[in-house]
């Protein structure tokens, strides 16, 4: 049978133009441009490279708090230093940890080292990758934007050939609409994927070859506003970090806040997805945390101008899943490397591109797929390995509440990571949700206001989200019946509650039953609802390319 999906044969094909994607086609070409200058005889093309992008453009799914520390880019492109302006980036000059209680905030009165920010930067993740996009486009690579990777290719052999794209112009039911285009098949011996924190594909991957690390992945949910100040009110580049309210003992995150260019500010609130209570709301949280007197002060008189919502990968080393294999790589949040204890995963995702961009190089060049290989061994190995391994207990040190995990923490951090008193056995964040009967306390709830807090659908609006309507859902329930009843009944549908986007909700029918309902888009990518689901019923898909948040100047 001959397929519908037209074939686009290529070297490489890297999914995701976030800093680890990118920075692996910069690197790339990099690469093959001082190899081509060297042995003319011998070329190498770079026809055969392309970047798939399902946002709009590079960068418009992109966000992050975010501090960046600046020497994996300073090495892969050093230009960056005298481009500040097109990154919103801003050298760190100040920066203090806070301790808030349900009134007062104190500042600690050293900041602890891991989060020492002198000689980082605070950027704008959406024009970091806006900015890497224009060069490795500059530098002879294709990127496909508003393009998504809809599934992995595989060989009869069970090796990875490439990736199907999306569909263009099919209706809500499914059938094409006027104007509809298949996917196309992308073959190529050399699959990367660069997606971002629970990724589809990567899921698709993790799943058929049983990838797992030494412990299950954990994740957190970033909530965050830009807000624009008085002139004077909070300087760029100051750089705050709070612990405690609204958190607690039992949730693990804390708040930031980091001054930007203009007189804005990034405000944001992170919070660990592995409570037992499946009422666990983190925009709520976050709109709470506005409330506080401290924070509350510094925002009067302000205006929040963006939104957005991302999940995180919190569960540092031994979380890592293998990084390659026959004709794939993991990068950045899709490998999980972030550093929990520094905050901080942008310089890792843009070192494991580097990395790989060697290795595919070598695969390349000796036409040995088996050379991919070596990013694994180097990510393992060098710079990546030297950050994560003294840090790699860090998360796991919280298992008995934040007191206790500060402690350990810094116990850890004498003692090079290890960690003498041992753990329990690691279960991954919707494992530890218990039943809605055991809830003894009302869950943390306010009433937005409008001008300090916000309800779901109008942060959804600020964060730029569009989505074409009629196309089929890409929040995919296998049993919608367990929701209606099982969920309903022991957990009382937590996707209500933890989804920042209002996208799910439990709509009562005209026989007085209650059905799921879905609003897929308000969808802002945050993939929290794949994560935390009770059940694991629902899977996140990608929509059609080009839909989506708009993180514009986030
Ligand atoms: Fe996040 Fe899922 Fe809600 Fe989309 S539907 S915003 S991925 S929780």
């Amino acid at each position: 049978m001959i397929s519908p999906h037209p074939e686009l044969p290529a070297e490489v094909v890297i999914v995701g133009a976030g800093p680890a994607g990118l920075a692996c086609a910069l690197r790339l070409a990099q690469i093959i441009d001082t190899h081509n200058a060297a042995h003319p005889e011998a070329p190498i093309s770079k026809d055969g490279i392309c970047v798939l992008e399902k946002g709009r453009e590079p960068g418009a799914h992109l966000l992050s708090g975010a501090v960046m520390d600046p020497g994996a880019l300073r090495r892969l492109a050093p230009e960056f230093a005298t481009d500040l302006a097109a990154l919103d980036a801003v050298p760190v000059h100040d920066d203090a940890a806070w301790f808030l209680s349900r009134r007062r905030a104190w500042r600690l009165p050293i900041t602890p080292p891991p989060l020492r920010n002198h000689g980082n930067y605070i950027i704008s993740l959406q024009k970091l990758g806006a900015w890497l996009a224009q060069k490795v486009e500059a530098a002879g690579i294709t990127i496909f934007s508003g393009v998504a990777g809809a599934e992995l290719l595989w060989t009869e052999s069970g090796r990875i050939a490439g990736v199907r794209t999306d569909d263009k112009g099919r209706d809500r039911d499914g059938q094409p609409k006027t104007g509809f285009e298949p996917g196309s098949d992308i073959t190529a011996p050399v699959t990367v994927l660069a997606e971002g924190v629970r990724g589809s594909l990567t899921e698709q991957l993790r799943k058929r070859l049983r990838l797992e690390g030494k412990i299950p992945q954990t994740f957190a949910l970033g909530i965050k506003e830009i807000w624009e100040l008085p002139p004077g009110r909070f300087p760029a580049g100051r750089v705050y970090h709070t612990l405690g309210w609204p958190l607690g003992n039992a949730l693990y995150g804390g708040g930031w806040i980091y001054g930007l260019p203009e007189n804005r500010i990034s405000l944001g609130l992170v919070t660990g997805l592995e409570s037992s209570d499946p009422r666990l709301d983190p925009h709520a949280l976050f709109q709470i945390f506005k409330t506080h007197p401290w924070v509350r002060q510094l925002l009067q008189d302000g205006e929040m101008i963006r939104f957005g919502a991302k999940a995180l990968p919190n569960g540092g080393w031994p979380a890592l899943m293998p990084l390659a294999g026959e004709g794939w790589l993991l990068l950045g949040d899709s490998a999980g490397f972030l550093n929990g204890q520094r905050l901080k995963g942008i310089h890792l995702a843009i070192e494991s591109g580097c990395l790989a961009a060697e290795s595919v190089f070598a695969a390349l060049r000796d036409r040995s797929p088996a050379r991919l290989g070596e990013y694994a061994t180097r990510a393992r190995q060098g710079a990546i390995r030297r950050e994560l391994w003294p840090a790699r207990n860090f998360h796991r040190a919280f298992e008995h509440g934040m007191a206790l995990g500060l402690a350990r923490a810094g116990l850890q951090w004498i003692m090079g990571g290890r960690d003498p008193f041992g753990f329990a056995p690691a279960r991954p964040g919707y494992q530890r949700m218990r039943p809605l009967a055991e809830m003894r306390h009302p869950a943390p709830a306010l009433t937005p206001d409008g001008r300090l807090t916000f309800d779901k659908m109008a942060d959804v609006y600020h964060s730029g989200t569009r989505h074409e309507e009629d196309q089929p859902a890409h929040l995919l329930i296998s049993d919608t019946q367990i929701c209606a009843t099982r969920c309903a009944r022991e957990f009382g549908n937590p996707c209500r509650f933890f989804c920042p986007a209002q996208v799910y909700e439990m709509a009562e029918q005209s026989d007085g039953s209650r059905q799921i309902h879905l609003n897929p888009s308000n969808c802002v990518h945050c993939k929290t609802c794949d994560i935390l689901d009770p059940y694991q019923i629902i899977t996140w898909a990608p929509p059609e390319g080009g839909g989506g948040p708009d993180y514009q100047g986030c």
